[in-house]
């Protein structure tokens, strides 16, 4: 995943909604190196065949920040130069004034120290949220942040003040065009503007609504979380990590992950109105914010926040069920293979045949990792290594690190972070290549954008790290040494797919449903939920699927709800990846300088146009066929391998 954070530069600064949740955003850019002059061929280097040795796991901050002096310092000087801001204000009417605020050094250092601050604030809580000068730190950063957002409320209504025509004389001036995807939203009809008041208003009150926070307390930290004994008798307690390891390991049977399985839905199931409940405010939030802008619906709010086209959402679902057919036939046959009289998805997970992943340490999953995704070339090659040899990957788990893995980059203050809780599995590189495509697309951004344009989001971040997973997964089919093997890989693939594309659009079509019902004047009702959930999951799996009489309480324990419309992303991202490298495999070369050139473009266009370099139309047929036709013959393979 990527981190998100909620800052932009000035410029770009766009209330979208009250959303309460941080929506996290990535970037980079630092200068330009020269790296076209000095890089000698792949022959000659032999940068694929390259080892990497004595790599670093821990993370040094103090490449942020030197000591507590050197951040509470970097505050003082944001709140000395918020002034600064304010200065602009009246000179917005014409390009020399657009102009001289974008290039003014004292904003782009309160942007850099905002950016470096605020990763330098998620870091430490991400190492231990409950240090007290990560606590600090936090409390802090906010506060400088709110401030900063409420000293640029004037600035969108004083540009949107002057005429359409005005305006669209002053951003197509020849001057502004480095910024132009920037400030494109100036030029835009269906662009409604909050009034100065209003920002300060919504800056004011978004700390408040935070039902993100607060689900992401109860859910990991409070909610009571029950014990139960292991076949041979020792006791547990079903934490995450916990149940992760009993789906995985060989060791347990049908029945026992079962038990497990069930446990985890009655775990929630006493707290399902409260679920309901914190859902239901951080929806009429977003609700509201979207009606503030003038949108008839969250979905269409949520969509012009990206920039992205009504047909792409309706696309990714329509291909979802048209993939139906071939999905549960890969259910039936994975049920065959575990020769049970029920599939669950507690199975899924699950390796049909006596391979398991191999226990492999940190340095050796880097270089299986590395030759895995080497057809992107020396270039990717080169800043892939000069990432994962510096000090800005965390790689073990500790008693008190965040779970699961992210990567991280705002601004071009520094290089990327990326943290891992690396558990000494083969399986683990997937995570590995996928956090260091983001990293890899973050250094690019950075190194060929301007910092109007360094900070890709969200909806291209994805391909970048999806298409890392892919390449490394068709590797390890093509390398297998034995038929278990190869089907481990291929099994591992096929779920990397379903549970990207085709749950994730479960989960939207649950999310969809949800602000429907609150924008036709409902309310949201546990029990309701739990059945819209059961139908998506009879539709989603199949009738060759068991399920769980109450598992309809399991859309509870997903956070990302709390993002407005933000699974659908994930789906989108990895069909558009798979495209891509399918494309690979049949334009070769051509294809891969088509895809280094989109990791380079950052966020210049609109997603559909960036990933159009790519060679990828999101408007287009073709690119889900193409992806369909990917999942289908792995699939295809999977069966026949296992006859
Ligand atoms: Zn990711």
């Amino acid at each position: 995943m990527k981190r998100k954070i909620s800052m932009l530069l000035g410029i770009a600064l766009m209330v979208s909604g009250c959303s309460a949740t941080n929506i996290p955003e990535v970037t980079t850019n630092t200068i330009s190196n020269t790296e076209e002059s000095v890089a000698p061929d792949a022959e000659e280097t032999g940068l694929k065949d390259k080892v990497l040795k004595n790599l670093p796991t821990k993370w040094d901050l103090t490449d942020l920040y030197a000591d507590k002096e050197a951040f509470e310092a970097d505050m003082k000087r944001v709140e000395e130069l918020l002034p600064e801001i304010e200065a602009a204000r009246g000179t917005l009417n014409s390009v020399e004034g657009i102009l001289n605020d974008i290039e003014n050094p004292k904003l782009m250092e309160i942007n850099d120290i905002l950016y470096r601050a605020g990763m330098y604030s998620s870091f430490l809580d991400a190492l231990d949220a409950t240090d007290s000068w990560a606590g600090t730190v936090r409390a802090r950063y906010n506060e400088v942040f709110q401030k900063h957002m409420i000293a640029y409320a004037f600035y969108d209504p004083e540009i949107m003040e002057l005429p359409l025509e005005k305006r669209k004389e002053i951003i197509s001036d020849k001057r502004l065009e480095p910024y132009a995807y920037s400030l494109k939203r100036f030029t835009d009809p269906e662009y409604v503007v909050l009034s100065e008041d209003v920002q300060k208003a919504v800056a004011l009150l978004s700390p408040a609504v935070n039902s993100y926070d607060t689900h992401s307390i109860f859910d990991n930290v409070e909610l009571p979380r029950p014990s139960f004994t292991y076949p041979d008798g020792t006791e547990g307690t079903l934490t995450d990590e916990e149940e992760s390891k009993i789906m995985e390991s060989p060791q347990y049977d049908h029945e026992f992950r079962k038990e497990i399985y069930g446990l985890r839905n009655a775990m929630r199931q006493p707290y399902a109105h409260t679920y309901a409940s914190l859902l239901e405010g951080a929806i009429r939030g977003n609700w509201a914010g979207a009606q503030m802008q003038g949108f008839d619906s969250t979905l269409s709010a949520a969509l012009y926040a990206s920039d992205v086209d009504q047909q792409v959402y309706d696309k990714i679902i329509e291909f979802a069920h048209d993939m139906l057919p071939k999905v549960y036939e890969y259910y039936e046959t994975k049920k065959d293979l575990l020769s049970q009289d029920e599939i669950m998805l507690c199975d899924l997970l699950q390796s049909v045949t006596d391979y398991s992943p191999k226990k492999i340490s940190y340095e050796d999953a880097a270089n299986i990792g590395r030759k895995g995704i080497s057809v992107w070339g020396d270039e990717y090659l080169e800043v892939f290594d000069k990432i994962i040899e510096s000090p800005h990957i965390d790689v073990y788990p500790t008693e008190t690190k965040r779970s699961g893995a992210f990567e991280s980059l705002d601004g071009d203050v520094t290089t990327p972070y990326v943290l891992y809780n690396f558990n000494e599995s083969e399986s683990y590189i997937s995570t590995l290549v996928h956090e260091m495509g983001h990293a890899v697309y973050s250094e690019f951004s950075a190194e060929n954008q301007n910092k109007y344009n360094n900070t890709p989001g969200i909806f291209t971040q994805e391909v970048a790290s999806t298409a890392n997973e892919i390449m490394f997964h068709k590797y390890m089919i093509d390398n297998a040494k034995s038929k278990d093997e190869k089907l481990y890989w291929l099994d591992s693939e096929i779920n990397l797919f379903l549970g990207t594309i085709m749950r994730q659009c479960l989960y939207s079509e649950f999310e969809d449903y949800c602000y429907k019902t609150i924008e036709k004047g409902g309310s949201l009702n546990a029990d309701d939920m739990a059945d819209k959930w059961m139908e998506l999951q009879k539709l989603y799996y199949g009738d060759g699927m068991t399920l769980l009489e109450d598992s309809g309480i399991d859309w509870a324990r997903i956070p990302h709800f709390y993002n407005d419309y933000y699974v659908y992303k994930y789906a989108t991202s990895l069909t558009y990846a798979a495209s891509i490298c399918e494309q690979v495999d049949e334009k070769g070369q051509g294809e891969i300088d088509a895809y280094i050139s989109f990791l380079k473009a950052g966020k210049s266009a609109s997603p559909a146009d960036l990933l159009r370099i790519a060679g990828v139309d999101p408007l287009e047929d073709d690119t889900y066929e193409s992806a369909g036709k990917l999942i289908s013959e792995l699939i295809d393979e999977y069966i026949e391998t296992a006859k």
